[in-house]
């Protein structure tokens, strides 16, 4: 019997052919800006994403690790992001560790909000009893909330929140691809007015791993001290960025097939009695379904 695992698109796997472009990468040292692997990586990002300068990085817990010591100041500033963001439930606590950043989450519909939102979350200025509101947080797409695209308009209601009262601006972009796929709607295009943005190499992409943080050359400077302090600066890393730059060149047209292949999913589990799920509401490759548990299931 043919086993589909459908746990998640954390498992997909390195294809033979990307095994072998990754082991006959010409490589060098990236710490020194001589691995020509990372360098067309980090341009390919950077044409893709309207983005000044990107950084290679191992993982997109550390991308969004780096951004948020970036924006968060020391002294009692706030994030507002959804309760359902990784950098809430999956990173460790590590925004209060590394960042010392405070969180605010919001409880909106989809794991997506609103200007509007933001602005009922904003702290007053210059009140000394309240955390000081510093950055917004939104990832692409939703992942927990059902993979969900924010529309380009919703994003651009955030942004021009976030800039009126000088917010600093974040996109995981963990799976920003599926997306860009989904929606027809260029990287650049969801990115614009963000202060940092990322990419996963590994979600549904077959990479092994890796991820690019983007960001203006000057926030991609500063990133680089922490990916120091975090031992995330590698050496031959061509070997990992030939994985990442196959993924780009192969496998990123293909996620339209796992968006099809989600919306049978769903289609049939809607058929199935005590499953609760609208199959319209699938947009990505994300399926979350409710069971009842009368039989124990
Ligand atoms: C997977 C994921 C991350 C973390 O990426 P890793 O490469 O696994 O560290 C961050 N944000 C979201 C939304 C994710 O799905």
């Amino acid at each position: 019997m043919a086993l589909v695992n459908l746990y998640s698109d954390t498992q997909t796997r390195p294809s033979s052919a990307m095994r072998k472009a990754m082991a006959e990468a010409e490589v060098g040292d990236e710490q020194r800006f001589e691995d020509p692997q990372v360098t067309e990586l980090c341009s390919r990002v950077a044409a893709r994403r309207g983005m000044e300068a990107p950084l290679s990085l191992p993982s997109g817990t550390m991308c969004n690790e780096i951004a948020f010591r970036l924006h968060i100041r020391p002294g009692g500033d706030e994030a507002i992001l959804h309760r359902t963001s990784h950098p809430i439930i999956a990173e460790a606590g590590g925004p209060a560790a590394f960042a010392g950043a405070m969180m605010q989450p919001l409880d909106t519909p989809k794991g997506m909000f609103t200007g509007e939102d933001v602005r009922g979350a904003l702290r007053r200025p210059g009140d000394r009893y309240m955390p000081r509101s510093r950055l917004v947080s939104v990832k692409q797409t939703t992942n927990m909330s059902g993979g969900c695209v924010w529309p380009l308009e919703q994003l651009r209601g955030v942004v021009a929140v976030a800039q009126e009262h000088g917010l600093r601006l974040h996109m995981d972009g963990a799976r920003l691809m599926k997306a860009v796929v989904a929606s027809g709607v260029p990287a650049a295009e969801m990115t614009r007015g963000f202060d940092t943005a990322w990419l996963d190499f590994t979600k549904g992409l077959g990479a092994p791993l890796g991820a690019c943080l983007a960001g203006s050359s000057e926030l991609i400077e500063e990133a680089w001290r922490y990916k120091q302090m975090l031992g995330g600066a590698l050496r031959q890393a061509g070997i990992v960025a030939a994985g990442a730059l196959y993924a780009l060149d192969h496998n990123v047209e293909r996620l339209a097939e796992d968006h099809a292949n989600a919306r049978a999913l769903a289609q049939g589990l809607w058929e199935i009695e005590g499953v609760t799920i609208d199959p319209r509401e699938i947009e990505t490759n994300i399926v979350i379904f409710e069971v009842d548990d009368r039989d124990g299931v």
